[in-house]
């Protein structure tokens, strides 16, 4: 496979891209990434020519592949050339707030930003607003994005700023526990409720492998902020219109958090974030409460248009029947291979979402810690790159999900098993 192009634009790339790249995962396929020239349906086509099955699908935004119905393109193109934006209101923005109340249970009104990283962003604040206290219990190893608030390792003892540039005295006001662990939630809130002003999850953490939650481990958090007055925030970015559907995860789990941030198929493939909640909570943003938000690309026309008609489609066709058998047969058909070669690996994931962690106990991983023992350099050096040469291209790298899009088809997923039974 001639991937000589992609290696020149890679070149150049890095005298003037930091890392030769606008966001780090990208950087993270060896020896360098694959330069983009198009998508086509389910696959991508390199700068080079080549093409392959694509189980990226921009991180997660693109839930009808990269061929969009008539109604999305023509949609998105009359708001281009009408626009493209203004800086004050339209009526496709209270359009998508109505389809998004309508549909997700908790949430009676909204707030759209640009991206994930905004929305719990405002998240955060608003709690912090709401409530007045400062602390927020996240996952250990979640990911809600580029926030100072969230980007934070240790445990709830020893909290420290997982990157540079972020104070010490942010991460003293983030309590990091284990996800699946009841009792460690409960400690924290024993010591520090009246101090909580939110937990925040991934109803599914779906940035670190797949890990799903215990059965009622959310009606235990649910439990824990009612009782001590503190928020629960379901960050659904990736689960948002994909686990569960139109109802998104909190529907699957039967679960009603008081905000939700949303992210990636909201937007239809554009830049987008959401945040959405009870009217009480959520009427304490600017300009009606005193908590403040605003954004000049918000509700963005061409983004709104683009969410909205993908949303309508996938409500009113069989998207989710479609790409959640295609999640199916994918995990199926990956456990038997696993299985049939005696592999210590953990098939995961659920709806459209799955992934072969290389675990190296064969338990599905229950948190954040079993994935991190996973085979990091077996994914990065060898196996990703052999997929990649038969045509399939897989997450940038092992603790990332993989996304089954309506574009995607019966021969894709026998493509890539056929891959994987071969490569593995
Ligand atoms: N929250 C979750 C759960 C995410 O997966 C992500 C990004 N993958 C974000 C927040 C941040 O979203 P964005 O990259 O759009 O800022």
């Amino acid at each position: 496979m001639n991937r000589d192009t992609s290696r020149e634009l890679y070149d150049r790339a890095l005298d003037v891209l930091v890392g030769g790249v606008n966001s780090s995962v990208r950087a993270a396929p060896q020896p360098y990434p694959t330069f983009v020239r198009k998508g086509d349906a389910g696959h991508v086509v390199d700068a080079d020519g080549n093409k392959y099955v694509d189980w990226v699908m921009g991180l997660g935004p693109l839930l009808l592949g990269h061929d969009a119905p008539e109604r999305v393109t023509s949609s998105v193109q009359r708001r281009t050339s009408e626009g493209p934006m203004y800086g004050m209101p339209t009526e496709v923005e209270v359009e998508l707030a109505e389809f998004v109340t309508r549909h997700v249970p908790s949430v009676e009104m909204l707030r759209f930003v640009n991206s994930g990283t905004e929305a719990t962003v405002s998240a955060v604040r608003l709690a912090r607003g709401y409530t007045g206290r400062s602390k927020v219990v996240v996952m250990e190893g979640g990911y809600h994005g580029a926030q100072e608030s969230t980007l934070v390792e240790g445990d709830a003892e020893h909290a420290r700023p997982s990157s540079a540039g972020i104070p010490q005295s942010f991460a003293e006001h983030t309590i990091p526990v284990p996800f699946n662990d009841r009792a460690a939630a409960s400690e924290v809130f024993e010591e520090h409720g009246d101090d909580i002003a939110a937990v925040l999850v991934e109803p599914v953490m779906a940035n670190k492998g797949i890990v799903e939650p215990q059965d009622g481990y959310h009606d235990h958090l649910r439990g824990l902020t009612r009782e001590h007055g503190s928020l629960l925030v379901f960050d659904e970015v990736i689960t948002g219109f994909r686990v569960g559907g139109l109802a998104c995860a909190q529907g699957k789990f039967d679960v009603t958090p008081d905000l939700t941030t949303f992210g990636k198929i909201v937007g239809g493939g554009f830049p987008v974030g959401a945040l959405g909640g009870r009217t009480e909570v959520m009427e304490h943003l600017t300009p009606v409460g005193d908590v403040f938000q605003a954004g000049t690309f918000s509700g963005h026309p061409v983004t709104m248009a683009a969410g909205l008609q993908t949303l309508t489609y996938a409500a009113e066709k069989d998207v989710y029947d479609h790409v959640n058998a295609l999640g199916d047969d994918l995990r199926d058909g990956l456990r038997d291979i696993v299985d049939d070669k005696g592999l210590p690996y953990s098939v995961v994931g659920t709806d459209s979402l799955f992934k072969v962690v290389f675990t190296r106990d064969g338990e599905p991983p229950e948190n954040t810690a079993d994935v991190g023992k996973a085979a990091v350099d077996r994914w990065n050096r060898v196996f990703r790159p052999q997929m990649q040469e038969r045509g399939i291209m897989l997450a940038q790298n092992q603790f990332e999900s993989q996304f089954v899009s309506d574009a995607h088809t019966q021969a894709d997923v026998d493509a890539t098993l056929d891959a994987y039974d071969d490569v593995l």
